[in-house]
């Protein structure tokens, strides 16, 4: 499957789309990014996730929590999820058309989740090549999500205002914050 690029800001999709479509992701991803650093100063780490329904409503907002809970999975996406169904009471977000934007691409773990869970449209920042490239994070194996996601009707828009994105991850490398992984040999 073809990856749509739109000419100015290498925004790249899973559908044929109009920069219009993603100036409300451009709005939230950027919010987010630059409340990263408030977040990280309380211990989280540097990746924030906010689900809205299709009406522009905030469902939920969370930052990844993996070191302050010691949870290795409480990343900003699946704390966001689950804040979400526990919001509306159901384990499948499906019939509520959300929409889940996230300072970063997400990882195998929360591709995962995001499928399980119905969201319909998925809105990201910076790219799990560029992430791992400037953190050392590994974000996991993701062979062609883009054309997986959109065999299952679920809509994929990345590398959303990046550049700055990419400073934030720079800027929590450079404070000398944790790059928690587990040990590979
Ligand atoms: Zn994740």
């Amino acid at each position: 499957m073809t990856q749509f690029t739109s000419k100015n800001e290498n925004i790249i999709s899973n559908e044929q789309f109009t920069p219009d479509k993603i100036l409300q992701a451009k709005k939230i991803i950027t919010t987010m990014q630059n409340k990263v650093q408030s977040y990280v100063e309380e211990g989280h780490g540097p990746f924030l996730c906010a689900i809205y329904d299709d009406k522009g409503n905030l469902i939920s907002k969370c930052a990844n929590s993996v070191v302050n809970d010691a949870c290795s999975n409480c990343h900003a996406e699946i704390n966001a999820i689950k804040e979400a169904e526990r919001k509306l009471g159901t384990y499948d977000l499906s019939q509520f058309n959300l929409r889940i934007y996230i300072t970063s691409e997400p990882c195998m773990m929360c591709l995962g989740a995001i499928l399980w869970s119905g969201i319909k449209e998925v809105y990201y920042g910076v790219q799990s090549k560029d992430v791992e490239a400037i953190t050392g994070y590994d974000e996991g194996f993701k062979p062609n999500w883009f054309e997986e996601f959109a065999k299952r009707g679920i809509r994929a828009y990345g590398n959303i205002e990046a550049d700055l994105g990419k400073e934030v991850l720079k800027k929590y490398v450079r404070d000398g914050h944790v790059i928690y992984k587990p040990l590979r040999k």
